[in-house]
């Protein structure tokens, strides 16, 4: 399946802290902080949350949007 081949790919791509979508470094993009984490909307339009605590970022979950 196509996807088993995608998620390792994307999980690789967010622990170097890049959009899964286009690749491009999530650092320094537009952000919202919160508490304890960040809000990073990547230039194609995807969203992020960054843990500052612990440096990761994950996609943001549709209540966090
Ligand atoms: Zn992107």
């Amino acid at each position: 399946m196509l996807k088993d081949v995608i998620a390792p790919i994307q999980a690789w791509l967010l622990s170097q802290g890049r959009c899964v979508g286009c690749g491009k470094p999530l650092l320094n993009k537009k952000s919202v902080k919160r508490d304890g984490t960040e809000k990073v909307t990547c230039e194609c339009g995807r969203i992020y949350i960054h843990d500052t605590k612990t440096n990761k970022y994950r996609r943001a979950l549709l209540e966090e949007v």
